[in-house]
């Protein structure tokens, strides 16, 4: 069985990836590798702060692995909050401070077009290779639903009247950008089975 790193102790993104990915692979967090520094995002891209995160654990562990960055980008802020989703009102991970910025930059403003993207930078036997995955969107003017995290609950994506906060889990993991991204990983190494 071979074996990939997965640069994340996001427990949720590991088994959501694990049950995807065909058991020729097993995946192992961070943590499992006793792997317990902080990478640092310093990248202005998600691409760089992706393969920035998979470069330092292959330089370090000399192990095939993986790492993804996630941002929201709305047209009207030319792609902000983009790759500091996390931090774009200060703190990190403050979700309803970072939900309050972008609703007050957009008030008033008609046009809410938005895409949440993520990108997955792969390194396996030291060749990169990397995978988008986009689903496109509206922000709207107030919070709705409860579910998710982030900014689930200002975003609706196309072809729904409803935004992830109001979805139940199952139906967001099917068309998330995440989602996307992960299919494609794992068709890719799915076919190097
Ligand atoms: P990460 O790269 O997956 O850690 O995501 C960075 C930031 O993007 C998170 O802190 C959230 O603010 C936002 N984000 C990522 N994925 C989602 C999502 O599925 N829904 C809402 N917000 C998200």
């Amino acid at each position: 069985m071979k074996e990939l790193i997965f640069a994340t102790n996001n427990f949720h993104k590991l088994t959501e990836i694990q049950s995807l990915i065909s058991e020729s692979f097993r995946i192992r967090s961070l943590q499992q590798i006793g792997c317990t520094e902080d990478i640092e995002e310093t990248a202005d891209t998600l691409e760089g702060n992706a393969l920035l995160k998979a470069r330092y654990i292959y330089d370090k562990y000399g192990e095939d692995c993986f790492a993804d960055d996630t941002g929201l980008e709305v047209e009207v802020l030319d792609g902000r909050p983009g790759v500091i989703s996390a931090r774009y009102a200060g703190n990190a991970h403050d979700f309803e401070a970072n939900i309050d910025k972008v609703l007050g930059e957009m008030k008033g403003i008609e046009n809410r077009k938005a895409q949440f993207r993520t990108v997955i930078a792969l390194i396996l036997n030291g060749e990169v290779t990397l995978f988008e995955g986009i689903v496109n969107g509206k922000i709207g003017i107030e919070r709705l639903g409860i579910k998710g995290f982030g900014y689930d609950p200002v975003f609706t994506p196309d072809g729904y009247d409803k935004t992830f906060a109001e979805m139940p889990l199952s139906e967001k993991n099917k068309i998330s950008h995440r989602a996307v991204a992960v299919n494609k990983l794992v068709d890719f190494l799915n076919s190097k089975a």
